[in-house]
């Protein structure tokens, strides 16, 4: 499960984190934020796997706009709160789901990693319990499913999605159209081979029929992002 450490030289590091930090010092839009009392108004609720390289700027300037909460396999259940806060609190109209391709988390939870520290194999277990409960939904054994690990990545954000609509109240937000609920897959390495890096709707409301999401006219440039791995 482990990486080969990488060597960072932390003092050119620092050296180049600072011009980032200037520049958000310089750039924080005051006058907007002003306008909304100081208080924070996001449009969506993203929960995404924390890999580095999923960033949430995909969404653009996320400052004041996305209620991020991320995880090892952005799993519901490992940040309840967190997903809750963003969607009954805040009341986001949107709630997108990331998923990616190979996720280290999909690829741990369906290796051996009792060996691992106890908080990590609690998540394990509830990215691997997951995965199983969306085998189980279209009659596949999680086993034989282990060597197409983007599937797996996929079934485990439409298990987000189902386990959001399993929920009265996002069941209910959902009906009267005050919640759109999107499951994404970012294509890190080009499994769906349309280019490294691509976004695609998987999942729109518990819907995966990519047709049918492919003609949804209330979920702007999603809609033409929609696709499935077969
Ligand atoms: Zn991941």
């Amino acid at each position: 499960m482990s990486h080969p450490a990488v060597k960072f030289d932390l003092p050119s590091l620092f050296k180049e984190l600072e011009p980032s930090l200037a520049e958000f010092e310089r750039n924080f839009p005051l006058e907007e934020f002003a306008r909304g009392h100081y208080q924070q108004h996001p449009f969506a609720t993203l929960l995404t796997c924390c890999d580095s390289r999923i960033s949430p700027n995909m969404l653009g300037d996320t400052f004041n706009r996305v209620f991020c909460v991320e995880n090892i396999g952005n799993q519901v259940k490992n940040s309840e709160g967190s997903v809750l806060y963003g969607l009954l609190h805040l009341r986001t109209p949107l709630m997108l789901i990331a998923g990616h391709s190979e996720c280290g988390a999909i690829k741990a939870a369906t290796s051996d990693y009792a060996g691992e520290p106890a908080p990590l194999v609690k998540e394990l277990d509830t990215v691997k319990g997951s995965l199983q409960q969306a085998c189980a939904g279209i009659k596949i054994d999680l086993a034989e499913a282990i060597s197409d690990q983007a599937k797996l990545a996929q079934l485990n954000v439409d298990a987000q999605v189902a386990m959001l609509l399993s929920q009265a109240e996002f069941a209910e937000l959902v009906q009267k159209q005050e919640l759109l609920i999107l499951g994404l897959m970012v294509d890190l390495h080009n499994v769906f081979g349309e280019g490294f890096g691509r976004v695609y709707t998987v999942n729109v409301n518990g819907e995966l029929d990519a047709g049918i999401n492919r003609d949804r006219a209330d979920i702007g440039g999603f809609a033409a992002r929609a696709r499935r791995l077969p």
